[in-house]
């Protein structure tokens, strides 16, 4: 069997292939796969096709010709992620603004998973500083193992959601157990993007002549601010356009923030959120983490908000993506087929989706509402 090697958290995982090619071959289970942001921007690689080029309608028509049952976009549970974590910033920053002693600042982004297992392990008395906000992978198989499993009037037990992720350690994350119920987990299989060039070749696709296809709806559609989670500086960029526009009641007067993008391993930038300023970190590569998390410990942070991710350049240099051999200028092509995708999108900002307006009308009430706390937020462990 094959094993793949994460290169930030030491995890070692299996294929998962096997299991998923068994799933779809089973006539009892209905299969729904999601697709992480980052995969998009270089699963082409794995057909020879440039850096950069963005392959979203042809991974979905590959997705649809391997059987899948419904194809979904991951950007759309990042779109949710920025609904709970935005409101999580902004009711916290509301309280230290009211000189709530107890409140703790900066908060910081929990969507990588060999992040969240880095501070359980080194940082663990600082374990109530991130947001409880689960990524977007763990986001998507709550929502659809209750929300869509109602609506395809489908079992939880019957319903096999399987993901493809630029990740290693999102194959761990799967099995924490905060993320079962009664054993069943909300994502059943994780594959990378790597594994899954190779199923298509295997499945003798012609990935590079295949049309162009659409997601399926309900949790198909994304903003552009969910698209662009797949690279440093995305989440907390996607997380300012949302709570700038709740916490001001304002619109945005610009939707790029180029002083939250780049490459440098750690950058800040003050955002001005209508006369309030929100001073920003971003920290990719866990050296780069340890420092700023050296500083919180010291007492001379001055951050509101921190994003991190464990690998150079976030998601789309993740350790399941095609090998890049350290090429920055892969990195920066990938980066920029995201901010592409992006600008194109007819809605860039999360609250905007409809989707998830929706979703909230029918199923969780509002951000943080005590369903979406039980399905949305997890906990962390000392893990020493
Ligand atoms: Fe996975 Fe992205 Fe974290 Fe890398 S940065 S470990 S790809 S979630």
């Amino acid at each position: 069997q094959c094993v793949a090697v994460c290169p930030t958290g030491a995890l070692t995982e299996v294929d998962e292939t096997g299991k998923v090619i068994r799933a779809l071959s089973d006539p009892t289970k209905t299969v729904i796969v999601q697709t992480a942001p980052a995969v998009r921007a270089a699963l082409g690689e794995e057909f020879g096709m440039e850096a950069g080029t963005l392959v979203t309608g042809k991974l979905v028509a590959a997705l649809k010709r391997l059987g899948f049952d419904y194809v979904f976009d991951t950007d759309f549970a990042a779109d949710l992620t920025i609904m709970e974590e935005g409101t999580e910033l902004l009711t916290r920053l509301q309280k230290h603004l009211d000189g709530d002693k107890d409140v703790k600042l900066p908060i910081l982004t929990s969507c990588c998973p060999a992040w969240v297992k880095f501070f359980e392990h080194q940082f663990p008395e600082m374990k109530d500083i991130p947001s409880t906000a689960r990524s977007p992978q763990q986001m998507f198989g709550a929502i659809a193992k209750t929300y869509l499993a109602d609506k395809l009037g489908v079992k939880r037990e019957d319903l096999v959601v399987v993901s493809i992720m630029p990740c290693v350690a999102k194959k761990y994350e799967c099995g924490r157990d905060e993320f079962k119920t009664n054993d069943n987990p909300d994502v059943d299989y994780a594959i990378t993007t790597r594994e899954l060039g190779a199923l298509i070749k295997l499945s003798s696709i012609d990935f590079k002549a295949l049309p162009n296809e659409d997601f399926d709806h309900p949790l198909g559609e994304s903003s552009g601010a969910g698209v662009i989670f797949g690279t440093t500086g995305g989440v907390i960029e996607a997380a300012v356009r949302t709570a700038y526009e709740v916490h001001t009641q304002k619109e945005l007067p610009r939707l790029d923030f180029d002083e939250l993008r780049g490459m440098e391993g750690i950058r800040e930038a003050t955002i001005d959120f209508n006369g309030l300023p929100i001073k920003i970190g971003i920290a990719h590569g866990l050296g780069n983490a340890r420092k700023l998390l050296e500083d919180i410990q010291a007492g001379k942070s001055e951050f509101h908000a921190i994003e991190i991710m464990s690998c150079p350049g976030g998601c789309i240099g993740g350790g399941g993506q095609p090998y890049h051999h350290g090429n920055a200028d892969v990195l920066k092509k990938r980066q920029m087929a995201l901010y592409t995708e992006d600008r194109n999108k007819t809605i860039r900002k999360s609250h905007e989706n409809p989707y998830i307006v929706k979703l909230y009308e029918e199923f969780l009430g509002k951000p943080m509402s005590e369903k979406a706390h039980h399905l949305l937020h997890t906990e962390y462990f000392d893990r020493t």
